[in-house]
């Protein structure tokens, strides 16, 4: 799985941080970080939630097969 965010929409409220902080980051600069863009599977029900509650819709969860563990 990988996580996509379109920075085109994203306006970095924060809201995906505080579901999974594990991912997302709000730099020093206030500009979001995917902090794994290849997150583990045990985080797929938290970033469906995030991508969900993302008032821009920016957040895509693409399935990766072929992806290597990171
Ligand atoms: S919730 Fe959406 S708009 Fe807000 S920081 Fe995350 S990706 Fe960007």
């Amino acid at each position: 799985m990988r996580v996509v965010v379109d920075f085109d929409v994203c306006e970095s409220n924060g809201v995906c941080v505080q579901t999974v902080p594990e991912v997302f980051d709000l730099g020093d600069d206030d500009l979001l970080d995917v902090l794994q863009p290849s997150p583990p599977e045990e985080l797929e029900g938290k970033l469906r939630e995030a991508a969900g509650r993302c008032p821009k819709q920016a957040i895509t969860l693409v399935d990766d097969p072929t992806g290597e563990e990171r």
